[in-house]
């Protein structure tokens, strides 16, 4: 069975600017959707800010195997809800991939827990992104590097924690650089960052970022079962467990009582 893939988009940019309706139609989210899809392992669908629930339904997430995420001019109206639905998700083991300005979203400041911020610059320059990874299944099929001829600059330092592999550092024109493909896992679920793709360039529509995003829902898809219940604290009584024991000492809690949140 293909990897399930929701491409979220935000879909306001897309709509109200010209310069990104003319560079992408069918909104960012139909070309990230497109560039998925070549990919005959992967089917790609979208949902975007706009529709009921943010167009993440309980039921399509529990079928979500992927879930990438752009968004950048209003991470605050994204419902706290489903903020947390996402997560949860991710937890049980639903991969997610975090696109460029979504280093601001709810979702990523959420799993990081950390500011997220960046140094950024738009001026239309040279982004050379070196696969420092070569090694990894995200940099699978790529060269040593590739160049992304316009982009917006993101720069050091990004406030994120630690990344368990970072697979891509960029430089760019103006002399910075920036770690602009890391990876991180929270609960069952892997998570991927990748910082190209500004609105008003055509970056989704490059060969190598298509193959970075391919390579990414193949590193993160996670076909084991969910993890229900991830997110509670069970109380294993003492005679449940595993080696048998006498109990001893003062206690705080009483018998069957819920973990204290
Ligand atoms: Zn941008």
């Amino acid at each position: 069975m293909a990897i399930r893939v929701v491409v979220w988009g935000e879909n306001i940019h897309d709509r109200e600017n010209e310069t990104v309706r003319k560079i992408y139609p069918k909104g960012m989210h139909g070309a990230i959707a497109d560039a998925l899809n070549k990919d005959k392992g992967i089917k790609a669908a979208t949902a975007t800010m706009d529709q009921p629930e943010h167009g993440l339904s309980q039921k399509l997430l529990d079928q979500t195997d992927v879930l990438t995420w752009w968004g950048h001019r209003n991470h605050g109206g994204v419902d706290d809800a489903i903020v947390e639905r996402v997560a949860k998700r991710v937890w049980e083991g639903m991969g997610l991939i975090v696109l460029h300005s979504g280093h601001f979203s709810k979702i990523f400041r959420r799993l990081m827990g950390t500011p997220c911020s960046l140094t950024w610059r738009e001026a239309g320059e040279k982004e050379r992104v070196w696969t420092i990874n070569r090694q990894h299944p995200i940099a699978q099929g790529l060269d040593p590097w590739f160049v992304i001829p316009e982009t917006e600059m993101y720069g050091e330092p990004f406030l994120i924690p630690e990344p368990m592999e970072t697979v891509f550092i960029s430089w760019y024109d103006g002399g910075e650089v920036f770690r602009s493909g890391v990876t991180f896992q929270r609960g069952g679920g892997r998570i991927f960052y990748f910082s190209p793709g500004h609105e008003v360039y055509p970056i989704y529509k490059d060969r190598n970022v298509g193959q970075v995003l391919r390579n990414a829902v193949n590193w993160a898809y996670n076909p084991a079962k969910p993890w229900k219940g991830v997110e509670i604290a069970p109380n294993r009584p003492t005679e449940k467990a595993p080696e048998p024991i006498t109990e001893k000492g003062p206690k705080l809690h009483k018998p069957g009582e819920e973990g204290l949140r």
